[in-house]
């Protein structure tokens, strides 16, 4: 393992290296700040990082991610970061819930499926 060399003054130092505090640290770092990041486990990523438990590993998330079209907020800190980031292919069609007597579809528009969450709501409702 390579020696880290700790300096002694940071302008910030971010407790915890999770996706929040990676990605403020490397927002930080990247304005001019010097940012020490401190994590309470032996690797960095948080939940992102997954565990082992017995001969098993678990890869606890992420699954899927919001917002990385242009303007949406993981495209525009990855816009800040740098330029070198995995680009993402816009989807229209994101998830079906499928159950005994439901089958919702969500879109890249929300207020679809909530449009038609209301009106099966207010038709049920109706019955009983
Ligand atoms: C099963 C599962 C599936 C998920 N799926 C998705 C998904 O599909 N899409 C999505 O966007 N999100 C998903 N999430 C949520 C996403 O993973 C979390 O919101 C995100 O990783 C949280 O990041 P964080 O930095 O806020 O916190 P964490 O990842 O919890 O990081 C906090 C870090 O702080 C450290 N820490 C805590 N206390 C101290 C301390 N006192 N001193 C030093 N270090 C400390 C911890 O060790 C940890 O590394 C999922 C989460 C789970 C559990």
């Amino acid at each position: 393992m390579s020696k880290i060399n700790i300096k002694p003054y940071y302008d910030v130092v971010v407790i915890g290296a999770g996706m929040g505090g990676l990605t403020a640290t490397a927002m930080l770092s990247k304005a001019g700040y010097s940012v020490a990041v401190v994590d309470a486990a032996n690797q960095a990523g948080g939940y992102l990082a997954g565990f082992h438990r017995n001969k098993f590993r678990f890869d606890t998330a992420i699954h899927w991610l919001n917002q990385c079209n242009a303007g949406g907020i993981i495209h525009t800190v990855f816009e800040t970061i740098g330029t070198d980031y995995p680009k993402a292919i816009s989807q229209k069609r994101i998830k079906r819930f499928i159950g005994d007597e439901h089958s919702y579809l969500l879109t890249d528009n929300p207020d679809e499926l909530k449009i038609e969450l209301q009106q099966k709501i207010s038709t049920r409702e109706r019955r009983h």
